[in-house]
């Protein structure tokens, strides 16, 4: 991608209002843009950053055998009359709610389980097609009432949303398991601190379940980390800070989370009121027992700017990052110029996903703007160039630099793609 021909628009100051840091980065570094309150475009390098955290996310889901589908956005009233929730979810204001041509009511996905259960009931009639999961990203849509801190409190967002069904509460203890071991591998491909906290079902109804907490001052939960035995829990279900609620130890540390990921063992709560029932081995009709499993997509990437910036922008871990490198032109000259167009043919050529800031404007901008955005890696061609023919590698987190011939940049980047 070529600075010069694309859409780029950064910007040093910014708004009070701005109070979370990765809110404050995405609108300066030019990837979030408000329409209205809690509603956002999403500008191409965030989108490019989404696209891969859920590339990342789809890799584990498919790991453990969940099936990706595809469900709609628009969900008939009927449903969730048969579920009990659309008066619940309406007296509380959270639901999007609308009508057709015919007056016939419907929401936006606020969460899926009642199409979910919709999809499998009399489609899976016995034990033997029982166990099975089921995965989408999708777009839900929730009335906050204080939609905040961009990306991680929207009025709409996407969200990974998974649902498993099991013929036993043991089996969807084991597949429980699965899924919780693949949330922790998510968290942890993207280099983030967390803790996972035994949490209320809330509207969900069920048996168990679990939140995994980002670390962050921005987290709008308060968390008691226990050195001792490594759990964490949620203040105000702990009720005090001074002591682990799981093994007394007076050895804990307070810190803030973001909810990132919440999973449930719903057990048969809605099996019995939607009639999703199966034929078991003795021939008895029994409801199907069901896990749910949601993890916010764009509030990660949010989670990750909250752990991982410095005062000049954002440092994407390089898994995640919009582009691997950036080259920069840092002098006028003709030689140094036309050495940066090449090198970024060359290293486009070799399958590094690159930028070249052609861009008529002073090194000082374009250092500051590669820095804001978070790439990994700053190519500079510059003076070193004009004198010796090396261009300078600087890596966006540790600040370390080297330098070497333009030539040896591609092999270089490749094998130093680590975190
Ligand atoms: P919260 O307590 O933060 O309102 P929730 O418990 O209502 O979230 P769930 O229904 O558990 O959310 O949804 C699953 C995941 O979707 C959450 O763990 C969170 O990561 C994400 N999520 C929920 N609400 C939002 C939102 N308004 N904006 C962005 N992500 C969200
Ligand atoms: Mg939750």
């Amino acid at each position: 991608m070529r600075l010069s021909q694309s859409f780029f628009v950064t910007q040093r100051n910014y708004s009070d209002e701005l109070t979370t840091v990765s809110h404050r980065l995405m609108v300066q570094a030019g990837m979030l843009f408000q329409v209205t309150g809690g509603i956002y475009i999403i500008g191409h390098f965030l989108t490019k950053v989404i696209q891969k955290i859920t590339d990342l996310v789809r890799t584990e889901m498919n790991t453990i055998d969940a099936q990706e589908i595809s469900m709609p956005i628009l969900q008939p009233k009927s449903l969730w009359v048969e579920s009990r929730r659309w008066d619940q979810y309406k007296n509380q204001g959270l639901m999007f709610t609308l009508r057709d041509r015919k007056e016939a009511e419907y929401c936006l996905s606020p969460t899926n389980e009642e199409l979910a259960v919709d999809f499998i009931r009399n489609r899976i009639i016995s034990y033997r097609q029982l166990p099975c999961a089921i995965y989408q990203f999708g777009e839900k849509f929730r009335d906050e009432i204080r939609p905040r801190f961009g990306l991680m409190r929207g009025r709409e967002f996407t969200m990974k949303d998974a649902y498993s069904f099991h013929e036993s509460p043991k089996d969807l203890e084991e597949w429980y398991a699965k899924f919780r071991n693949a949330y922790a591998n998510v968290l942890n491909r993207l280099n983030l601190r967390f803790g996972i906290v035994e949490a209320d079902n809330g509207e969900m109804g069920g048996t168990k379940s679990e939140e995994f907490m980002a670390i962050a001052d921005a987290g709008e939960d308060e968390l008691v980390f226990c050195s001792s035995c490594g759990s964490a829990v949620n203040v105000e279900k702990a009720g005090k800070k001074d002591q682990c609620t799981k093994c007394g130890s007076m050895e804990i540390r307070i810190s803030r989370g973001i909810e990132i990921g919440h999973i449930f063992q719903l057990g048969g709560y809605y099996s019995k009121n939607m009639g999703l029932t199966f034929t078991s081995k003795d021939g008895t009709e029994e409801p199907i027992i069901m896990g749910c499993y949601g993890m916010g997509i764009s509030r990660l990437a949010a989670a990750v700017v909250e752990q991982s910036h410095d005062e000049n922008g954002i440092i994407w871990p390089s898994v995640i990052a919009p582009f691997d490198a950036i080259v920069i032109p840092a002098r006028p000259s003709e030689i140094a110029v036309n050495a940066a167009i090449r090198l970024y043919e060359d290293l486009k050529d070799q399958g590094i996903d690159c930028i070249l800031d052609d861009r008529d404007a002073s090194a000082a901008v374009k250092f500051k703007d590669a820095d804001l955005t978070g790439i990994p890696w700053k190519i500079i061609v510059g003076k070193t160039f004009e004198s010796n023919g090396e261009v300078e590698l600087k890596d966006r987190r540790s600040k370390n630099s080297t330098q070497m011939k333009p030539d040896n940049v591609a092999r270089f980047l490749l094998e130093n793609q680590g975190d």
